[in-house]
């Protein structure tokens, strides 16, 4: 925003900021990100360049605040229910049934136990009682969810972990497998594809999210692996009461990291914020050096 837009929005003659010297002082004062910003031009003496948040400077605490008020806004405006074409998913027997892959015996069988077990995935019966091939099961779960199969080769690299906080990374069940060219990130699921997920680290990260399906056997060993092995960047949990305390506990970490740049994004029902101390780069998004996290839950408020 210019600062003679501002200055003559706000009803103020812009007369001191007349012509060259105005060009003069905002180009060698970046403005500050916040539309609303009321900072006089004349006080944005360069005694601080950070924090960035979302890519744009911002001047005071204030400013800071009113920027991840309107993320975090933005952010909850996005919270939609899950897509369509979830619901129009053939089931996951009828669609080994039609491919010849389980007989109707098998399929009744499994249905039975699964219903007298109570819990557990058709899939995981049909493997344990009718003996189906286990990667049979996650083929029929890539045609259900249209998305490739994965299969690891070796171990998982651990200097991967950092893509997401920890916490993310187990309660989602993200198996990040490998970038490749320095733009593509290979994301492995166990059962279904995370859209909110893949969306979430495609925006922190910059790199675009491959998502496929792994064995549960493959995946649950390579996750364990990772879970134990990686370095994950250090993170902040914050569970706050509304809204408005989580924008003012933001606001606060956000002013004393001071970060060269930040950015806030929802996956499911909490809120992930990753700042970097040094330059953003999407070659090494995760190095977990100079990288914050903070997880941020929004908590019932009865
Ligand atoms: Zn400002």
């Amino acid at each position: 925003m210019p600062i003679l837009g501002r200055a003559a929005r706000q009803g103020r003659p812009p007369d001191a900021l007349h012509g060259e010297r105005a060009a003069r002082a905002s180009s060698l004062f970046p403005s500050c990100a916040n539309p609303l910003c009321l900072t006089s031009w004349l006080h944005l003496w360069r005694n601080r360049q950070v924090p960035v948040f979302e890519g744009g400077w911002s001047c005071s605490e204030e400013c800071t605040r009113e920027r991840i008020a309107v993320s975090v806004r933005h952010e909850m405006d996005g919270q939609q229910p899950e897509p369509v074409e979830h619901h129009h998913r053939v089931p996951l027997g009828l669609l080994m049934l039609s491919e010849g892959w389980i007989s109707q015996a098998q399929l009744k069988a499994a249905l039975r136990t699964q219903k007298a077990a109570g819990h557990g995935r058709l899939g995981s019966w049909l493997i344990r009682d009718a003996h189906i091939e286990e990667r049979l099961v996650t083929r029929a779960l890539s045609l259900q969810w249209n998305c490739p199969v994965f299969s690891m080769q070796g171990p998982p690299d651990q200097g991967l972990g950092s893509i997401a906080p920890r916490l993310l990374v187990e309660a989602f069940g993200i198996l990040p497998i490998r970038v490749a060219g320095g733009k593509v990130l290979y994301v492995g699921f166990e059962d279904r594809i995370d859209r909110c997920v893949m969306f979430a680290i495609e925006r922190i990260t910059g790199l675009r999210v491959e998502a496929g399906l792994v064995d549960t056997s493959e995946f649950v060993r390579a996750h364990s692996t990772l879970l134990a092995g990686s370095s994950f960047a250090k993170a902040t949990l914050i569970e706050a009461v509304d809204a408005k305390a989580m924008i003012q506990a933001l606001t606060q970490l956000v002013e004393r990291a001071k970060p060269a740049d930040a950015r806030l994004v929802r996956v499911h029902n909490c809120y992930w914020m990753r700042m970097w101390h040094g330059v953003r780069s999407t070659e090494v998004p995760f190095r977990r050096v100079g990288i914050e996290d903070v997880i941020c839950s929004i908590g019932s408020t009865n």
